[in-house]
């Protein structure tokens, strides 16, 4: 169905009261797992590269496979939206633009100022070329794709301290015409060896104050009850990444332990099919399912 910006899925996702799968690209089997898995399903989705893990690992060669990627995205039998995710500065988010990504984030910073001065001038250059932008208010904690935390005590005091305040997100939104706000209200980046504390009240209290679709990070590890209940107060897409590469992981160790002879190919099509049926599962149960 073909390449789309943020608004168009996340308008009616909102308006219907689901949720949207944005996931992290890191190679391109990763992608044609969560793109075949989105079209069985009829579900869109938003297959996001990661600025930090870009300049990291290097996981996804942006040069070469973005693409091949687009066209795939193009060729879709499902809407898709090709998002960047944490963009640093307005150097580097106008160049993925113009390299044709459909959407765009920049991460935000903690003087407020500072933050609606930035994004509203990534607005000014992205809304002109029909590429919608995520802001950030409150900042999301935690590393990406780190395994375990050694001080989660602090960790949660931190996640609490910087849960983000409704009206700073309103003042954000209003001044910088942002399409959507990633908002801080217990989730976080990576893995925890015990799970953030929730803050629904705070999801209700910003989705009756804001009417741009909210959109947290590090989606990761919730029950299906909880993701059913932050869908309901308000919260339109989802970054879930930890749990797939987690899928693909565990899978890996298993097919291995198993039987040591396998070959390296039955081992990547196993630990893909694990990452297929975790994102039709997550479809399902944010009820992105059929909405295509
Ligand atoms: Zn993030």
């Amino acid at each position: 169905m073909s390449l789309s910006n943020l608004n168009k899925i996340l308008y009616k996702a909102q308006k219907e009261k689901y949720g949207i799968l944005a996931t992290v690209l890191f190679n391109f089997d990763f992608t044609q797992a969560v793109l075949s898995a989105a079209e069985e399903k009829r579900s869109p989705v938003v297959l996001m590269i990661s600025e930090p893990l870009q300049e990291k690992n290097n996981y996804f060669n942006f040069k070469r496979l973005f693409e091949p990627v687009r066209k795939m995205a193009e060729d879709s039998a499902v809407p898709v939206c090709l998002h960047l995710d944490h963009g640093s500065s307005y150097e580097s988010i106008r160049d993925y633009i113009n390299a044709g990504l459909t959407s765009v984030m920049i991460s935000g910073v903690s003087d407020l100022n500072k933050n609606i001065a930035e994004a509203k001038k990534i607005c000014d250059f992205a809304q002109r070329h029909d590429v919608t932008v995520e802001g950030e208010v409150g900042m999301i904690e935690g590393e990406g794709g780190v395994e375990g935390n050694e001080d989660f005590r602090t960790s949660v005091d931190k996640i609490e301290k910087s849960y983000t305040r409704v009206e700073e997100a309103n003042r954000f939104v209003n001044s910088t015409g942002v399409d959507c706000i990633a908002v801080s209200i217990g989730t976080s980046h990576g893995y925890f060896a015990e799970k953030p504390p929730l803050n629904l009240e705070l999801i209700s209290q910003l989705s009756e104050k804001i009417k741009e679709p909210l959109v947290i990070h590090g989606a990761t590890g919730l029950s299906e009850a909880e993701y059913r209940e932050i869908i309901k107060r308000g919260i339109v897409k989802l970054n879930y990444y930890t749990g797939l590469i987690n899928a693909a992981t565990v899978k890996t160790k298993i097919s291995i332990s198993k039987n040591n002879n396998i070959s390296y190919t039955e081992v990547n099509h196993r630990a893909m099919a694990a990452v297929k049926d975790k994102v039709k599962n997550l479809l399902d149960i944010f009820g992105s399912s059929g909405k295509a």
